[in-house]
């Protein structure tokens, strides 16, 4: 699949749930609203529509969510989807999770074909941890992270850096890594759907993180790229790589190789825009997938070729109504 300004898509980020453990409270409200069960995508529809971006050429699968080890069954897809592994047709199949629930199923993860993990996790402090996820235990994901290594899967943490909370204990995060061999991304705050509070309040640009960082650390930058919004350094001291995202002031767009999926069956060209595509209806209009590669081919025909966050700062309002964990972080 080539876009119309000639971008390669191969990485499909796919969102199996919109439903969470946790209400860390940059991503979601206190009390929220999730989908009925019926508008959700089935198991089996999910393997579908997976599959078919797989023939299409899709080359990287991400299972996110909403909480994805939280959706019943949810090991079925796994099952199923590493038959394309198997088969040579897709290079990697991973999955971004809060970790809590890594303990129980990280063996069954790798027996599927998954290697690797990101794990979620904004600070070491028990107290911190409580308060920023409205109730999560620390420990249960540092439990999931030690099983996750045990079962094999290289492990990357990401911690979305917020002003006046964690950002005292990047120094502390960088030293854990370094020390159980995990590499760490740093995330910028994105305006994306509406929470209670002031996200503008925590907002902290990963570039001034970066020079305070600098006086402790040897960065060296390193010329990798994913094809998404993430720049890697090297750290001397540690041996392992830093990552950072920086969606808000940096222009990542040319490279752009992905689509994002919900858990309803709508496609989102760019993180960014509100266009998107429909594919449960031509999914569910027949047992073949020839309107459903059809809606997929329209799809990526139309992938814009950029976007541009802002948090207005008139109204405060994010630029995107959806909440990350509605499209899949
Ligand atoms: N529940 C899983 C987890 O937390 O890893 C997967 C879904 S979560 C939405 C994916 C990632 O999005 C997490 O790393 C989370 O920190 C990040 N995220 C959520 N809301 C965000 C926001 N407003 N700005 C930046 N990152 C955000
Ligand atoms: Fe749940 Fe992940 Fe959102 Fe936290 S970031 S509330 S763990 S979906």
């Amino acid at each position: 699949m080539i876009d119309p300004f000639g971008r390669k898509i191969t990485y499909l980020r796919v969102s199996v749930t919109d439903r969470c453990n946790l209400r860390c409270s940059y991503c979601m409200a206190e009390h929220m609203e999730f989908l009925p069960r019926q508008e959700l995508l089935s198991l089996e529809e999910l393997d579908r529509v997976c599959s078919a971006f797989v023939a299409r050429g899709v080359r990287k699968l991400r299972i996110t969510g909403g909480e994805p080890l939280v959706r019943r069954g949810v090991m079925t897809l796994f099952r199923s989807l590493g038959r394309h592994l198997e088969k040579g047709t897709l290079d990697e199949l991973t999955l971004t999770t809060n970790g809590t629930q890594l303990a129980k199923y990280a063996g069954d993860l790798a027996a599927c074909g998954v290697e690797r993990v990101n794990v979620s996790l904004d600070t070491l402090n028990a107290g911190r941890f409580a308060a920023l996820t409205r109730g999560g235990r620390l420990q249960e994901v540092l439990e999931g992270v030690a099983a996750a290594k045990a079962a094999g899967l290289a492990v990357k943490i990401n911690a979305v850096a917020l002003k006046g909370v964690n950002e005292g204990e990047i120094d502390d995060l960088i030293i854990w890594c370094g020390e159980r061999g995990l590499d760490l991304t740093l995330i910028e705050t994105m305006p994306l759907g509406e929470i209670e509070g002031d996200r503008t309040d925590h907002y902290l640009p990963l570039s001034e993180l970066r020079a305070r960082l600098e006086r402790r650390w040897t960065l060296t930058d390193l010329p990798m790229t994913t094809g998404g919004p993430a720049r890697y350094v090297a750290i001397a001291e540690t041996g392992r790589r830093l990552g950072f995202i920086t969606p808000m002031t940096h222009n990542f767009c040319e490279g752009c190789n992905r689509v994002r999926l919900t858990c309803t069956g709508t496609l989102y060209m760019c993180l960014g825009q509100d266009d998107a595509a429909d594919l449960r209806t031509p999914l569910r209009a027949s047992e073949g997938d020839e309107a459903l590669l059809t809606a997929i081919d329209a799809a990526i025909a139309r992938k814009p070729k950029g976007h541009d966050f802002i948090i207005d700062p008139a109204t405060k309002r994010p630029a995107v109504e959806r909440h990350m964990s509605v499209t899949g972080g």
